[in-house]
């Protein structure tokens, strides 16, 4: 999906009370510009998979032009790049499925990770000009990828394969890189190195976690991809201490403001009470534009230039917020559900999505199509 199909909208149009995502495209390069920091001696692949993390995946290919390469999920994605003129190389970090597949990944001149045999026997199929592929090796996390054992074998028939073109990049993802007292990073590199010993070709095992986190694990190439958008990789620390910025804004106007007295319910099953009268504010945003519906009472917010907190459950259009510690505003005023306010005060995706339960990806990835899109810098 492109930016523009994503409800993407020119920022001198009115929206008193739609919600929208701002894109910070200026962030966006500077956080690449920190992972090429980090890892000053590798190829940066731009993870993009997702319509970029939710951020409108052709604004952030065409602004990422300093990566290397990129990388996508499925081919459809890919071949959407390549439309838009995306020249770059690109990556399929699921491979290809069939042979149809495979001959498009062919000549629209996508790489390809073969992370099993049957992707291989596709190879031994094709012929015409060589496509360039990742050797994928299962170290642990069990999802894709060819076990240790069997990787020499692997490797020996890509390199007698016609259709390959020269040495794979040999390649592992890690489990556990978000946790940095876990010791299983070190264990998988100890089984990548061990399954990829005396095998020529370049290697790629850090994801941002790793990237940031795991030194040895900077290798010819790296994958970032939520440290690009701004959040942090890891379940310990934020973005800001490691310099990032956030690209994504995601905000919406007060719609109304409720009076209430003391003990009123507020919102569907009337799960929470006024502790004393009090103003509510109804915020046009809810689960229908993507907003977690599971954020629980006191999930930050910023109104104005205030802290405050969400109440109630979350509706389909609508959630409530406590206005108490912010008695100046007005209905039609900014909220901010995450990113980076008009005045620079910062409300990080990951503490929202820590306390909603979940992750900045997924609350990045679920913006629905109703939100607008306003790409700057
Ligand atoms: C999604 C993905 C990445 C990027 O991971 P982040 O945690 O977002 O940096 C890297 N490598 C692979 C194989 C992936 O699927």
């Amino acid at each position: 999906m492109t930016g523009a199909q994503r409800g993407e909208v020119s920022a001198s149009q009115d929206m008193i009370s739609a919600p929208q995502a701002r894109i910070d495209l200026a962030a966006l390069r500077h956080n690449l510009a920190v992972a090429r920091r980090h890892a000053p001696d590798s190829k940066q692949l731009a993870v993009i998979k997702a319509d970029a993390y939710g951020h409108g995946m052709l604004r952030v290919a065409q602004a990422l032009e300093a990566a290397d390469a990129f990388a996508v999920a499925r081919i459809s994605e890919a071949l959407s790049l390549r439309e838009a003129g995306i020249t770059k190389d690109i990556l399929l970090l699921e491979g290809v499925n069939s042979r149809e597949e495979l001959q498009l990944a062919q000549q629209q001149r996508l790489q390809v990770v073969v992370h099993q045999a049957e992707q291989i026997a596709l190879l031994q199929q094709l012929s015409g000009t060589p496509v360039a592929v990742w050797l994928k090796i299962n170290t642990g996390m069990h999802r894709l990828g060819f076990r240790p054992e069997d990787v020499q074998s692997a490797y020996r028939q890509l390199r007698e394969c016609p259709a390959v073109a020269g040495a794979p990049v040999l390649m592992t993802h890690l489990a556990n890189a978000d946790d940095r007292s876990s010791a299983y990073t070190d264990e998988q590199c100890r089984r990548f190195e061990r399954a990829v010993a005396g095998l020529e070709g370049e290697h790629s095992i850090a994801n941002s976690a790793g990237l940031l986190g795991w030194p040895a694990t900077r290798r010819h190439w790296v994958r970032p991809g939520i440290m690009l958008y701004g959040a942090s990789p890891f379940i310990d620390s934020r973005a800001a201490d490691w310099d990032l910025q956030p690209v994504m804004s995601l905000e919406t106007r007060l719609l109304a403001i409720n009076k209430c007295k003391k003990g009123e319910a507020v919102g569907y099953g009337g799960f929470w009470r006024c502790p004393e009268d009090m103003r509510i504010g109804i915020a046009a945003i809810g689960y229908g534009d993507g907003y977690p519906r599971h954020a629980p009472d006191h999930t930050p917010v910023r109104v104005g230039a205030q802290r405050s907190g969400i109440v109630g459950r979350v509706s389909m259009d609508m959630l409530g917020i406590d206005l108490r510690t912010c008695p100046e505003v007005k209905i039609g005023d900014p909220v901010l559900l995450w990113g980076k306010a008009a005045d620079g005060g910062i409300l990080p995706v990951d503490e929202v999505a820590e306390k909603a339960g979940t992750i900045a990806y997924e609350l990045f990835c679920r913006l629905t199509s109703r939100v607008n899109f306003i790409y700057q810098g």
